[in-house]
């Protein structure tokens, strides 16, 4: 049985072409849908959009960070690294309303031991994914995510907040799981054997 941990990346789109989103149609189609999802919240999209943080905690996902600017944060100073990462966890637990998971999704699945030090003194590991939908690349389709979706084994599967398809793509995939003999689990399945990513990946 094919085990999938569903991760969605909620920041602003970084390609012109894709407009905003309120993640509000993905939040729809998995309401009542019994789908264990985590959510890696940017920073400054947490800031800009509350009320669908709000949703997200109320509908009771988990919220991890990904950094505030989404920058590749080895780029960053220290210093840089210590206020991005501290910066977005101040906004995500004050839109919260608590703490969150103690779980940091570096922008471009990019870390090197630096950042996982100074993001360890915030308490985060960092997490990356194994399967990638590859929903970031334009003029992708639904079944294309679904076939990317289950192109691998096990594991958790990076999917973003903002392309157009995200909802249809959800709803394609929870219904194609039966026949890829996959079932939904929550991400702790994969923390384990997942650490600290160290090379740069496209999304
Ligand atoms: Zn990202």
């Amino acid at each position: 049985m094919r085990r999938i941990a569903v991760t969605i990346d909620c920041e602003h789109p970084d390609k012109p072409h894709f407009g905003p989103n309120d993640l509000s149609d993905v939040l729809d189609v998995v309401t009542g849908a019994n789908l264990p999802l985590t959510f890696f919240v940017q920073g400054s999209w947490a800031s800009a959009r509350p009320e669908s943080v709000k949703r997200i905690v109320d509908a009771g996902y988990g919220i991890g960070s990904h950094s505030y600017w989404h920058a590749q944060l080895p780029m960053l100073t220290d210093d840089g690294v210590r206020f991005d990462i501290g910066l977005a966890k101040d906004i995500i637990e004050t839109v919260c309303g608590r703490p969150q998971l103690p779980l940091l999704r570096p922008p471009y699945g990019v870390a090197d031991g630096r950042v996982r030090r100074i993001a360890a003194e915030f308490g985060y590991r960092l997490v990356d994914w194994d399967l990638d939908s590859v929903d970031w690349d334009h003029g992708q389709s639904v079944e294309t995510f679904v076939e990317n979706a289950f192109a691998a084994g096990s594991g958790s599967l990076l999917v973003h907040s903002w392309p157009r398809h995200t909802a249809d793509s959800i709803g394609a995939l929870v219904a194609a799981a039966k026949q890829h003999d996959a079932v939904f689990v929550e991400l702790d399945e994969f923390l384990d054997s997942r650490d600290t990513p160290s090379v740069t990946r496209s999304a």
